[in-house]
C-alpha cells in the first residue's frame, strides 16, 4: 500500500527507520528515559501542568497531584522496579517428546506505536501508556485530545524537550488528525476513549492488521447490599463519583440498592456531599467543571428527560450554564427508558435504583453491556461472592471505588464494548510487547527418530 500522501507518513517512516535502535536499548537505557519523564512531571513541568488543567477544566491542584501527576510517577517507579525482569529470557519446561531442546520467550517490542487519548485524564492517559510503550522498547506516536488544549500543549513540550521526533512525537489536532493517522501501518495502537470511537479505531486497525488496546467507558454499576457499612460507602461513593465532576471512566454510574436501606444511604449522602463541598457548591475550590458546553448540554438534556417521566430529584438538580456548573444530583424513581440509565453519564448525575433480591440487581446488570468496574458494598461474603460468580466486568473493587485503577500491580481495562487489552504496570509493557516463542535445538533430538521414510520400523515406534 502506498502511504506517501498521508501527512505523517514521513514522521512514521523516521520512527520506522529508527525502531531497532530504541529496541536495542537494554533496561539500564529504557529506565533512565522513564526517570527523565518523572523528573519533567514531578519537577520541571509540576507547576504548568497544575495551571493548564485549571485553564482547561478548573481542575483543583490536589486532584491533579493525585489523579495525574502521582498516578504516572507511581507508574514509573513500578517500571523502574521490575523492567530488568520483565525484559529478561523466561524459560519454560521441556516435553519428553522435545527432549534434547530448551525453550524460552522474551517480550520483544511491537515497534511503531499510535496512543490517542482522551480529554478527561489527559496527562495520566496519555503518559501512562507511554511508560508501558518505552519500557518495551517501542518508537510512538501521540495524539491527544483537542478538548483539552491547556494540557496538550504542556505535553507538546515535554515530549519535544525529552524525545527526538524519531522516537516519540506528539502531535496535537482535531478528530481528522487521528483519522489521518489510523490510516498508517502502526504496529499497535493504544486507544482510550469512548466505545463509539473505539469502533472507528479497530475498523482502521484491522486494514492493517495493527493490534489494538481499547481502554473504553460505559456504564459502571455500585450494588449496595442491607449488609454494607452505609456511611463508609457514602462516603466513597461520593469521593469516586464527584473526583473530576464524575468525567471518570470508572466512576459509579449508577446505584442498584437494597431498597430496605434506600433512605438511610441518601439521607447520608446529603450529609457527605455538604461535607465535602459545602452547601455552596458552586464555590467550592473542591470540585472541577464540567468540560465545556456540550457535555454540560448533554447532561442538562438527561435531567430533563427523567423530569419528563417523573423521576425523583432527591439531591442537587440546579445549574448555570454561564459556568457549565451543575450540583452534585442523585436521581431515583426512573423509568427503564429514562436516558440516564441508558448512555454513560459522565458527569455529575448518580441515578439510584432500588432492588429487592440481589437475583434482580445481577440480572439487572447482565442485561446491559459488561461494564469497565463494577462496584460491591457488602460485609456478607457470601452476597460478594455471588456477585462476583455472576457478572462479567473489566474490574471490581469491593468496599471502596475507583482504587482497582491505581494498584500497579493489577490489570486494567475492560471486557468487550468496556474495552479490550490490559495497561497497567507488566500488563502494560506486555501489551506493547511481542511474546516471541524461541526453541533452541541443543543436541541430536529424540523428533529425528521419526523423520521420514516412515518405516514400519518407525511406524511401531510411533504406535
Ligand atoms: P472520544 O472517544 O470522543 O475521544 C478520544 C480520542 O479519540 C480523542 O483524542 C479524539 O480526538 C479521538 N477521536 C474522536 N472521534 C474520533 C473519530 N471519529 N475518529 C478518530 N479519532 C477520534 O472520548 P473522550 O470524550 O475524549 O473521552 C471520554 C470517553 O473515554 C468516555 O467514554 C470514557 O469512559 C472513556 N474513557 C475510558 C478510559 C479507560 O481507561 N477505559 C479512561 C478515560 C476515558
Amino acid at each position: 500500500m502506498d502511504y506517501s500522501n498521508n501527512r505523517y507518513f514521513d514522521l512514521f517512516r523516521k520512527q520506522k527507520e529508527n525502531q531497532y535502535k530504541v529496541a536495542n536499548t537494554n533496561y539500564k537505557g529504557r529506565t533512565k528515559k522513564l526517570v527523565a519523564i518523572k523528573h519533567a512531571i514531578e519537577v520541571t513541568y509540576k507547576d504548568q501542568i497544575r495551571e493548564a488543567l485549571y485553564n482547561d477544566f478548573k481542575k483543583p491542584f490536589a486532584e491533579t497531584d493525585l489523579t495525574e501527576i502521582y498516578q504516572i510517577i507511581g507508574e514509573i517507579k513500578h517500571a523502574k522496579k521490575y523492567l530488568k525482569s520483565w525484559m529478561s529470557n523466561h524459560k519454560v519446561s521441556t516435553p519428553l517428546a522435545l527432549f534434547g531442546t530448551s525453550s524460552w520467550y522474551k517480550y520483544e517490542p511491537k515497534g511503531v506505536c499510535l496512543i490517542i487519548s482522551p480529554w478527561n485524564y489527559p496527562l495520566n492517559l496519555t503518559f501512562d501508556p507511554l511508560v508501558s510503550a518505552i519500557a518495551a522498547g517501542n518508537t510512538v506516536i501521540i495524539k491527544p485530545s483537542e478538548l483539552t488544549p491547556n494540557i496538550s500543549s504542556v505535553m507538546a513540550k515535554i515530549i519535544k524537550d525529552l524525545f527526538h521526533e524519531n522516537e516519540v512525537a506528539l502531535i496535537q489536532g482535531e478528530v481528522e488528525t487521528s483519522q489521518e493517522l489510523l490510516k498508517l501501518p502502526f504496529n499497535h495502537i493504544f486507544f482510550t476513549g469512548s466505545p463509539k470511537v473505539g469502533k472507528i479505531v479497530m475498523e482502521a486497525a484491522a486494514k492493517n492488521l495493527s493490534s489494538v488496546t481499547l481502554e473504553l467507558g460505559g456504564k459502571s454499576p455500585t450494588i449496595i447490599d442491607e449488609t454494607a457499612n452505609i456511611k463508609s460507602a457514602v462516603k466513597k461513593i461520593v469521593w469516586g463519583k464527584f473526583l473530576n465532576n464524575g468525567q471518570t471512566c470508572v466512576a459509579p454510574d449508577y446505584i442498584l440498592i437494597n431498597e430496605t436501606i434506600k433512605d438511610d444511604f441518601i439521607q447520608s449522602f446529603k450529609t457527605q456531599l455538604e461535607h465535602f463541598f459545602t452547601k455552596d457548591v458552586i464555590n467550592s475550590n473542591s470540585i472541577c467543571r464540567i468540560l465545556n458546553s456540550d457535555h454540560f448540554d448533554r447532561l442538562i438534556n438527561h435531567l430533563e428527560n427523567a423530569k419528563s417521566k417523573n423521576a425523583t430529584i432527591e439531591i442537587g438538580g440546579k445549574s448555570d450554564s454561564d459556568k457549565n456548573f451543575l450540583e452534585p444530583t442523585v436521581i431515583s424513581n426512573l423509568p427503564e427508558d429514562a436516558s440516564l440509565l441508558e448512555s454513560e453519564i459522565f458527569g455529575p448525575i448518580l441515578p439510584i435504583k432500588t432492588y429487592k433480591t440481589l437475583y434482580e440487581a445481577i440480572n439487572y446488570i447482565n442485561s446491559k453491556e459488561k461494564p469497565l468496574s463494577l462496584y460491591i458494598y457488602s460485609s456478607n461474603k457470601k452476597n460478594i461472592d455471588f456477585i462476583l460468580n455472576n457478572t462479567r466486568a473489566g474490574t471490581t473493587c469491593i468496599n471502596n471505588n475507583l482504587l482497582q485503577a491505581s494498584n500497579h500491580y493489577l490489570p486494567f481495562g475492560g471486557s468487550n464494548n468496556s474495552g479490550m487489552g490490559k495497561s497497567h504496570g507488566f500488563f502494560g509493557f506486555q501489551e506493547f510487547s511481542n511474546t516471541r516463542a524461541i526453541l533452541k535445538q541443543n543436541f541430536k533430538g529424540f523428533i529425528e527418530n521419526f523423520y521420514p521414510p516412515y518405516t514400519s520400523a518407525k511406524q511401531k515406534l510411533i504406535d
